[in-house]
């Protein structure tokens, strides 16, 4: 395929590789640079709500995925003391509300399907240990300059796609230098074999265990056999990277006013792993000419609605049907900006003001899970339609 149509990608993770799927699709070919060495991800389990899962199966992925996913039946949603609040029905319900499952899974196996499914397409290129640097824009499109371990290469493009995640550098060469802003909250994740595990944490459910300054989330993932254990904790703590070690007994005593049940899950893990939380207050980007923004590069958010790599992924839907309507490039990349603006914002400040909810103790705690409570899981359900009902 011509080089008039290629488009370049910084970035390999869910955002970038998904783009390069969908923008095949709409008759591009896609150039991915990337600067790890090698495709690992980091952190354990991700939800995939059935706004994402729908872009995946249009893809022709759910084939791939099926036989890794676990679709859970509920969200069951947690006092500290052990008390049900409320069960959220997804399973059967959820795939006949929206048209498509909710599935949670193992990051590596998503990550493993989207790389295969890339290696497969004559039409896409996936360089690894290619580090983006900056780019030049002309006439003909865009020069990108990467790095790699035998020095610096240029890549021709019609358009960059600026896929390089919280950190991006490429955000700040558009003009946004200020830093992603900290949570004060750290996540700290495991995955233990179903087999240790008491029952109820092998079902297939999402548990969500709300607390004082702290929070709880497990889920099965590698089709049952493992759970992914996610404890969200208020924190100073706020360096950036994916893989600190964190001492299990300092996370234990966090845990201390949970129900036997929980402390018994967040006995289990001999290691864990934290990473400090960060996103950035809703800003719509203005990039010129044919250079955009994608994924968390553009609209990091906290993951209290289990949504960032959902809205990379809807990115990368909507970024190929806004290339694929229009021969303009920039124009079609300006309809993208557009298009994507008021959804992603509506779910930064969703997941932020989660942030303060799952937290809330004392009257404001209990207000909290009367109100859900009351509410129930089928009206609980309904509430996320403008979230999950989602179609390109
Ligand atoms: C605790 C936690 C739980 C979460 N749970 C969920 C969930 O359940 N559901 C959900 O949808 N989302 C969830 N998320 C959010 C989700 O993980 C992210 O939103 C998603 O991974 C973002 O994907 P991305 O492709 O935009 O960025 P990333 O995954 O960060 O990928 C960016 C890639 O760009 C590469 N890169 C960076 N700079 C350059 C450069 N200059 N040149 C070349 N390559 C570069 C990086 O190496 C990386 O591979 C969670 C996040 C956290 C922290």
């Amino acid at each position: 395929m011509a080089r008039s149509r290629s488009i370049i990608i910084a970035g390999a993770g869910i955002g970038g590789l998904t783009a390069a799927l969908t923008l095949t699709r709409a008759g591009y070919r896609a150039v991915v640079l990337e600067q790890a060495a090698r495709l690992e991800e980091a952190g354990a389990g991700i939800q995939l709500s059935p706004n994402a899962t729908r872009v995946l199966a249009e893809l022709g992925l759910a084939d791939r995925l099926r036989p890794h996913v676990v679709a859970p039946e509920a969200i069951r949603i947690m006092a500290r003391s052990g008390r049900e609040i409320v069960r959220v029905p997804l399973g059967a319900s959820a795939e006949q509300r929206y048209g498509a499952p909710y599935w949670v899974i193992h990051r590596a196996d998503l990550q493993a399907v989207l790389a295969a499914a890339i290696a497969q397409s004559p039409d896409i290129t996936l360089r690894l240990g290619t580090r983006v640097e900056d780019f030049a824009v002309h006439q003909h499109g865009v020069t990108v300059q990467a790095r790699t371990i035998e020095g610096t290469r240029d890549e021709q493009g019609i358009a960059l796609i600026a896929a390089d995640g919280l950190w991006s550098t490429l955000r700040g060469r558009l003009g946004d230098r200020r830093a992603p802003r900290f949570a004060q909250r750290t996540a700290w994740r495991a995955v233990v074999p179903a087999a240790r595990l008491m029952p109820e944490f092998r079902e297939p459910v999402t548990g969500l265990w709300l607390g004082r300054n702290a929070h709880l989330v497990h889920y099965p993932v590698k089709g049952g056999r493992e759970v992914n254990v996610v404890a969200i904790v208020r924190d100073d703590w706020n360096e950036p990277g994916w893989s600190a070690p964190g001492k299990p007994e300092d996370l234990r005593r966090r845990f201390e006013s949970f129900a036997p049940t929980a402390r018994a899950l967040i006995a289990m893990p001999e290691r864990w792993q934290k990473w400090a939380l960060f996103d950035r207050p809703p800003r719509r980007m203005r990039p010129q000419g044919p250079v955009t923004l994608l994924g968390d590069a553009t609209h990091p958010m906290l993951p209290f609605l289990a949504q960032g790599g959902a809205m990379a992924i809807e990115d990368a839907a909507v970024l190929a049907q806004c290339l694929g309507r229009d021969e303009d490039t920039e124009r079609a990349l300006r309809a993208y900006e557009h298009a994507r603006h008021r959804r992603v914002t509506r779910a930064q400040r969703e997941a932020r003001r989660n942030s303060w909810r799952y937290h809330l103790s004392g009257p404001l705690g209990f207000a909290r899970d009367t109100a859900l409570a009351a509410l129930g899981g089928d009206r609980m359900l309904r509430r996320y339609d403008w979230l999950y009902g989602w179609k390109v």
